[in-house]
């Protein structure tokens, strides 16, 4: 038997920091997210080889003062939190402080940053969370975060890495949620210089999804209407049963602007509309779901996948009346139009 021993410090953060970054599309989240909270109108992702390569953010939010930039790589260091009750009324994406410092730990990064009233950009640059170098620089107001060589001391991670194809599709799939749920942001997303998609940031949900899904979508989906009565509100969109897919991939679902995996959305949102569409065929849905911040907790995932909601069948009960009153007065309103 091996005696037990305290890890080291530097084996401590690499640990810690696979709980958070799983894989580039992670890297790209934590960013992207840094960069709304940081009240960016315009967030640009450009990626190589499925950011296996190389990760680029820029913004033009707030940026991080110079002599704030190391700090901001430490672990536990956050602007956003200060105790724990500021759980209960969180509103911004981040809160824990962690993914800088994780991505530090398994990673080449450079942080080149520029408040508006600082008169030099600031650069830093980190690897496996050792400084190499820091100097004023000239940039734009706003900031870039460069992530390169990721997982290089992690080989266990690295081998894991799926092939470039399969990456960029997680990343697609992060900055798709992304841009839906933040339609007043313009977010581009390249890999290889090859643009992949684009949304005009016009604060319109509808031509977001045109922009991400093509009018074969946008012009086939049906308002979602709120009905003030439940403690949950639903909006967004719900596909016309002459839209609907083969698998959930088009099932789109965020709690207070947060996109989530949810089985009772998800059941919710089936059962509403399954009188109407074909068997094993699934709805397209964009559905954001608004409720009180103390009714649901965010803080139960390490990548903040899941949420946990104040009571399950309220939820359900909310979201299912909500989708199938918003589809069957839309099939009203066709009788209407249309009589036989
Ligand atoms: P968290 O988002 O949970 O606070 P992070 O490790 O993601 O933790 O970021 C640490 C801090 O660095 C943030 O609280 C914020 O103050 C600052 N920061 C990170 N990214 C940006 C950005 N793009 N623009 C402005 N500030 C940022
Ligand atoms: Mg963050």
């Amino acid at each position: 038997m091996a005696h037990i021993k305290q890890l080291d410090e530097q084996t401590i953060k690499q640990i810690a920091a696979g709980e958070v970054i799983e894989r580039p599309a992670s890297v790209v989240k934590e960013l992207v997210e840094n960069a709304i909270d940081a009240g960016a109108s315009r967030i640009d992702v450009a990626v190589k080889q499925g950011g296996i390569a190389e990760i680029r953010v820029q913004d033009n939010g707030s940026g991080i003062p110079q002599n704030e930039c190391l700090l901001a790589f430490q672990n536990h260091a956050t602007s956003k939190l200060s105790r724990i009750d500021d759980l209960n009324n969180l509103l911004s994406m981040g809160f824990r402080g962690e993914a800088l410092a994780s991505i530090a730990a398994v990673s080449h990064v450079t942080l080149i940053s520029k408040p508006s009233a600082q008169e030099n950009a600031y650069m830093v640059e980190l690897q496996g969370s050792e400084v190499l170098k820091q100097q004023a620089c000239a940039a734009n107001n706003g900031t870039q975060f460069i992530v390169r060589n990721l997982f290089y001391n992690v080989p266990a991670r690295y081998k894991f890495l799926k092939k470039d194809n399969s990456e960029i599709q997680a990343i697609t799939r992060i900055i798709t949620e992304e841009a839906l749920a933040a339609a007043n942001i313009a977010f581009t997303l390249s890999n290889n210089d090859k643009i992949i998609l684009q949304t005009p940031g016009n604060n319109d949900r509808l031509s977001v999804i045109q922009a991400l899904f093509g009018t074969e979508v946008a012009d086939k989906l049906l308002p979602i209407e709120s009905d003030p009565n439940f403690t949950l509100t639903c909006s967004g969109y719900i596909g016309r049963a002459d839209l609907t897919r083969k698998s959930r991939r088009m099932e789109y679902f965020f709690v207070n602007n947060r996109s989530f995996a949810s089985n009772i959305i998800l059941k919710a949102v089936e059962a509403a509309v399954q009188d109407y569409l074909m068997t094993r065929t699934f709805p397209v849905a964009f559905l954001f779901l608004d409720l009180p911040a103390n009714l649901v907790d965010v803080n139960v995932h390490p990548r903040k996948l899941e949420v946990r909601f104040w009571n399950d069948n309220e939820v359900y009960r909310a979201v299912y009346h909500q989708v199938k009153n918003s589809f069957s007065a839309y099939l009203q309103a066709q009788a209407t139009n249309y009589p036989p």
